[in-house]
């Protein structure tokens, strides 16, 4: 029997990067002892802060609120969760299942914002277009997706957003920003990173942790799976640098947490020097880089795109 390195016990689980062996209790310690350490290094989260917990209802989210709610147990209100739903038909609906239930066993507040009250559409309205899409169903999604957290994160009175990004979400978007050229935004990336003209900060407190360690925490704690996956994912790049970084790892455990730690120093440098001022959008007031929002360029576009224009009541509050 191999013993865990930290009480002794059976291990069930040994980190092929550190060597460390570890039984089910002392391994699921050590990811709330990592987040917390996270959290702590880049003083994501201060104290008396009331934190709204991205929800999306997948393993990672789930296991972030767990992690979260354990961290900050005594004061169950300075935890809330958030879910936003885009509205797709069969998906989205049974990951709000599962976090409600998890709410409700955590007995953590619950707030659901919808596509549909926030934009005036479903996503499965926004891109039911009558010609070819030229941009990914992710990149209008997830441009919608960041507003409605925000505005679901104001209303639970919270200042922070955690979200369930975990080091290998960190590492592909740091090698896919390479990829693309877009080195300006790596200064976005800083775990510190803060921009006062929007209404609440982002924090991922996963961001340490290898994303195989967060779906083996969550199946340990019963944190339940989907059984569908969106039917717009279309994930290109992403899944091929994913591919690679997981081969690398196989061939030379560890390196992904070199990778990190070398993504951090490259990024730090950008930090400073990014471009943190915003000016007000001249369609919804929100923050912008340009003068128009991200949001309001991708409803543009929606509206002069979207298959059936004289039912489309774009006459969400952004
Ligand atoms: Fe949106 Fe893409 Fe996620 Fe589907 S997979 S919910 S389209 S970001
Ligand atoms: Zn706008």
């Amino acid at each position: 029997m191999t013993k865990c390195s930290a009480c002794g016990g059976e291990s069930f689980y040994t980190r092929r990067y550190s060597g460390e062996s570890l039984c089910v209790a002392c391994f699921k310690s050590s990811i709330s002892e990592k987040a917390r350490r996270t959290v702590s290094k880049y003083k994501m989260i201060a104290p008396g802060e009331r934190v709204a917990v991205a929800v999306s209802g997948g393993k990672d989210s789930l296991s972030l609120l767990r992690v979260l709610t354990s961290l900050y147990g005594p004061r169950r209100n300075a935890i809330v969760a958030i879910s936003v739903d885009e509205g797709v038909a069969g998906y989205r609906d049974e990951a709000i299942d599962h976090a409600r239930s998890l709410t409700e066993e955590l007995e953590v507040e619950h707030i659901t914002l919808s596509y549909k009250e926030m934009f005036g559409f479903s996503l499965d309205e926004a891109l039911n277009w009558d010609e070819e899409r030229d941009v990914s169903s992710c990149s209008f999604c997830g441009v919608f997706r960041r507003r409605a957290i925000d505005e679901a994160a104001v209303r639970a009175k919270a200042t922070v957003v955690a979200t369930a990004h975990n080091l290998d979400d960190y590492i592909q978007t740091f090698m896919m920003n390479l990829m693309h050229g877009d080195v300006a935004r790596l200064g976005w990336m800083d775990p510190s990173y803060s921009d006062d003209t929007f209404p609440v900060r982002r924090v991922k407190p996963f961001m340490e942790i290898y994303e195989e360690e967060i779906a083996l925490y969550a199946y340990q704690t019963g944190v339940p799976f989907q059984s569908v996956s969106c039917p717009y994912m279309h994930e290109g790049l992403r899944s091929e640098v994913r591919d690679y970084l997981n081969m690398m790892e196989a061939n030379h455990p560890g390196i992904k947490n070199v990778l990190l730690s070398s993504s951090l120093d490259v990024i730090s440098r950008y930090a400073h020097s990014s471009e943190k001022g915003s000016v007000p959008c001249s369609r919804c007031g929100k923050p912008s880089s340009s003068g128009l929002c991200n949001v309001c360029r991708m409803k543009a576009i929606v509206e002069e795109h979207v298959k059936t224009p004289n039912t489309s009541p774009f006459s969400g509050q952004v």
